[in-house]
């Protein structure tokens, strides 16, 4: 065994029911005396439970999916005219990431309060969007310094958005476990994240407000973006990326759908991998556990219900495969991604799309 890993500096809070206490020690910790509080417009009731005694300066809830650098920019001139010393973000992927935008050219410090399971405030990885362009790039900065988990606050996460938000978490975990940079740190945080996954979404199917389901799908979420961050990118991420920016497709169910036509092109070529990740779902094989899973939670299964159609396959496939990475376990042609698209595209079962 052979590797190198870096373990990013981040305090990691966890407590149902303890985000006010949490928020309210680690501020001061951090001196903080004129925060920032960043929520989108849904999510200004969750954040006034447990920000009040926080020495807020100013709140913004001017919040868009994939930051655009207009909504970027105002953030931040306002951040610099109310003379802010520390950044919190309650809400889900979109709004940690205008946090780590603010961040990203004022240095402020951030404390994440994550809302759903995207996984954003565990990586260093801030993401920009100008016209349809989406630019993600990796700077420790933006790396919130503490983040404060409260199942609780994930209770009014619709069912719907809780399964996609879930398994968008579990493509951290698979992907990592192939990315540039996978190794057997990653691996490990990876397996036990979709153990926990496998444990908890089905629960929170069966009844959203299933503390312990949640607690297990927001741990497990934590894992995957820790394990995605140290891993890197792999396929399906390239994918996702591409299919996110271009198409304008949403971001955590266009990860649902993609998964299991990635983890079946991937995983014949992939044994440790595929055994891994078998295990963790308990099922023979990788493939199966994932299908299973998916069908358990009625998740998200094709992209033409998002809107993207067959006629953008073949400009899709020829959009990502100069960023497919050469860590990959097996080469991939433009074929291969048409291939792979069209499945998605039509929500065929991914156990047959490549034989
Ligand atoms: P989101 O933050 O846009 O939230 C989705 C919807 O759920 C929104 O309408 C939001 O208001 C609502 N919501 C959030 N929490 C809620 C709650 N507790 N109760 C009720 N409603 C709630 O979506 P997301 O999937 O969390 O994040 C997607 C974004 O995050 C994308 O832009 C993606 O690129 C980014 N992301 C970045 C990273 C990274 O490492 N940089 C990782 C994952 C996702």
């Amino acid at each position: 065994m052979r590797f190198v890993h870096d373990t990013l500096p981040q305090r990691v809070c966890f407590g149902s029911g303890e985000a006010a206490v949490h928020l309210a020690a680690q501020a001061a910790e951090l001196g903080a005396t004129r925060i920032m509080l960043i929520a989108a417009k849904p999510e200004t009731q969750l954040a006034d439970t447990i920000a009040g005694v926080l020495p807020v300066a100013l709140r913004h809830d001017d919040v868009v999916m994939h930051v655009p650098v207009e909504v970027a920019e105002r953030a931040r001139e306002a951040a610099v005219a109310n003379r802010i010393d520390a950044l919190v973000s309650v809400g889900g992927g979109s709004t940690t990431g205008l946090a780590k935008a603010v961040a990203m050219t004022t240095g402020l410090p951030i404390i994440a309060v994550p809302t759903t399971y995207a996984g954003s405030e565990a990586t260093p990885v801030w993401g920009l969007t100008e016209g349809a362009k989406k630019t993600t790039g990796v700077d420790v900065m933006v790396l919130p310094r503490v983040i404060v988990y409260d199942a609780t606050l994930t209770m009014s996460l619709p069912v719907d958005m809780s399964v996609a938000s879930g398994l968008n978490a579990l493509a951290h975990c698979v992907d990592s476990l192939w990315g540039p940079n996978a190794d057997p740190i990653n691996a490990a945080f990876a397996a036990e994240g979709i153990r926990s996954l496998s444990e908890g979404l089905p629960r929170v199917v069966a009844d959203p407000m299933d503390l312990g389901g949640r607690e297990h799908a927001l741990y497990a979420a934590y894992l995957s973006a820790a394990a995605f961050a140290s891993a890197g990118s792999g396929l399906h991420h390239k994918i996702c990326h591409v299919l996110g920016g271009k198409y304008n497709l949403p971001h955590a169910q266009t990860h649902a759908t993609v998964l299991p036509y990635v983890l079946a092109f991937n995983a014949p070529a992939a044994p440790d991998a595929e055994r891994r990740i078998a295990a963790a779902f308990g099922s023979a094989s990788a493939i199966d556990g994932l299908v299973e899973l998916k069908q358990e939670l009625n998740a998200p299964h094709a992209l033409a219900d998002y809107g993207f159609t067959e006629d953008s396959i073949a400009e899709a496939a020829a959009a990502i495969l100069p960023s497919v990475p050469a860590s990959n376990p097996r080469p991939v042609t433009a074929a291969d991604l048409e291939r792979l698209l069209r499945a998605a595209q039509a929500g065929t079962d991914p156990r047959t799309a490549f034989k």
